[in-house]
């Protein structure tokens, strides 16, 4: 009876919200149906023939979980997922409401997608049921808002002990951290990149090199980025496990990736990853190696990586009269790194734009940047702007970085920033700019306000 009532009055605002063409209506049904069943969301998702799957880790799980979507929906699947919004579960609800029957007893869709908090899934794991788990990496994210990384790792261990017996957890074999998490689940899939000429001689931000069964120090055959690499404990017999799904090939530029795919049904691709980074590889690779096993074929997966476009506001290239703009949000240092490296193989110099603000939504703590490893960015810049509201920061590090001072300009204010840097790039050049996420808003609006890009729908609560 309380699903019923949960469905029929969600149903009821779902329609006035509609017929008021009051915008935002997305989370406000699945709120009044969660008030009335406060496990409507399980009971719905039941009905999906292929089952949940949640995404988590610290980066990446809205571009795998975006990817995956679109290799799936290619591959026939009817996919509810919510890749926006704040609140994920009301959203959620919302969705699976408006494709349920009044009593709840069927749902339209094949599999529902969940991008899930480390910190939520003690919670989100047992209310789900996931047939699929991914874990995309443990990384140290804003030091306010988790503990320690080897406490989040044992946070998601303990859920995957509550994931049914059934269920398959897609783990990254060259985090450590993700790959011991095994050791909480029987049925588990492997993912990981097999191109040593890939590596990195950085030993910056580094998370954790201990490992997490017997604490002894791990030995590092080589390293992609951060903690990430070919590894061995030095004491007890944890190793990188031999990935199933891999890439095996990887060439890295600034717009895009080349890539060579190995999947655990044994097959090859090769494509262009339309977005740049060793992160978005790792992305691809996760979104593969679930896809492969939902029955996607290489055709499939190719297309839908090929023709991917970064989830809002992650990723963007914005044609601007005769020119470019390429924009890069930037959230961690690992995540700005990995940009940064697809510009080492580049034959031209580039012209850079840095937007540092330090807001809330940015994190106000804007110590990573020490973290970050500018000096990728020595000869490679024909300019580089500092803006935002931290520029002068920007510029004493890349002082540091020893970049050569006479290409760097300091310019607050991003709209005179971003003329600076128009006016800096060549016809059919592109001006790759680096925001933080609220310098990245303003950027947008300013390109808005110009009439370069358009208006733009905002995620609720952003
Ligand atoms: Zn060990």
């Amino acid at each position: 009876m309380k699903k019923f009532l949960a469905i029929f009055f969600a149903k009821m605002a779902m329609f006035f919200s509609r017929t008021l063409k009051k915008g935002g209506g997305t989370a406000l049904p699945g709120l009044i149906a969660q008030k009335i069943d406060k496990d409507i969301l399980s009971k719905l998702v039941k009905n999906l023939k292929d089952g949940v799957v949640i995404i988590t880790g610290t980066n990446g799980k809205t571009t795998t979980a975006k990817m995956a979507c679109d290799i799936l929906a290619n591959a026939g699947l009817d996919i509810v997922s919510n890749q926006s919004g704040s609140n994920l579960s009301r959203g959620l609800i919302s969705a699976l409401i408006a494709r349920s029957n009044l009593t709840g007893s069927t749902t339209k869709g094949d599999l529902a997608v969940f991008e899930i908090d480390e910190a939520t899934m003690p919670e989100a794991v047992p209310m789900l049921s996931p047939r699929y788990i991914i874990v995309t990496n443990i990384f140290r994210d804003q030091l306010d808002r988790y503990g320690e990384v080897d406490k989040t790792a044992e946070l998601i261990g303990n859920s995957l002990r509550t994931a049914p017996k059934d269920s398959t957890v897609i783990l990254n074999a060259d985090d450590p951290m993700v790959a011991s998490l095994a050791s909480y689940h029987e049925n588990t899939a492997f993912f990981g990149l097999e191109d040593s000429g890939l590596k990195t001689e950085s030993k910056l931000a580094i998370d954790n090199k201990d490992c997490l069964l017997c604490g002894a120090e791990l030995d590092f055959e080589y390293r992609y980025f951060g903690h990430l690499g070919k590894y061995k404990c030095s004491s007890c017999t944890f190793k990188r496990p031999k990935p199933e799904n891999t890439v095996y090939k990887a060439e890295l530029n600034p717009e895009n990736s080349i890539i060579s795919l190995h999947t655990s049904k044994k097959e090859n691709i090769d494509l262009t990853l339309s977005i740049p980074g060793v992160y978005n590889i790792y992305n691809a690779l996760a979104a593969t190696s679930l896809s492969s096993i939902l029955g996607a074929n290489s055709e499939q997966i190719k297309y839908g990586l090929e023709n991917f476009t970064a989830a809002w506001g992650r990723m963007e290239k914005i044609q601007v009269k005769d020119k470019y703009i390429f924009l890069l949000l930037v959230k961690n240092p690992t995540g700005f790194n990995e940009s940064l490296r697809s510009f080492i193989n580049a034959k031209e110099k580039k012209n850079f734009l840095l937007a540092l603000n330090d807001n809330f939504a940015d994190g106000t703590d804007i110590s990573w940047i020490w973290d970050s490893e500018l000096e990728l960015l020595k000869d490679k810049e024909n300019s580089i702007i500092c803006s935002g509201i931290r520029a002068e920061d920007m510029a004493l590090r890349l002082k540091y970085a020893e970049l050569d001072s006479k290409n760097i300009v300091i310019e607050k204010d991003l709209k005179k920033a971003l003329d600076i840097g128009l006016s800096s790039v060549s016809t059919g050049e592109t001006l790759y700019i680096f925001p933080t996420y609220t310098a990245m808003m303003e950027i947008r609006n300013v390109l808005v306000k110009a009439g370069y890009t358009e208006d733009f729908w905002q995620p609720p609560g952003a």
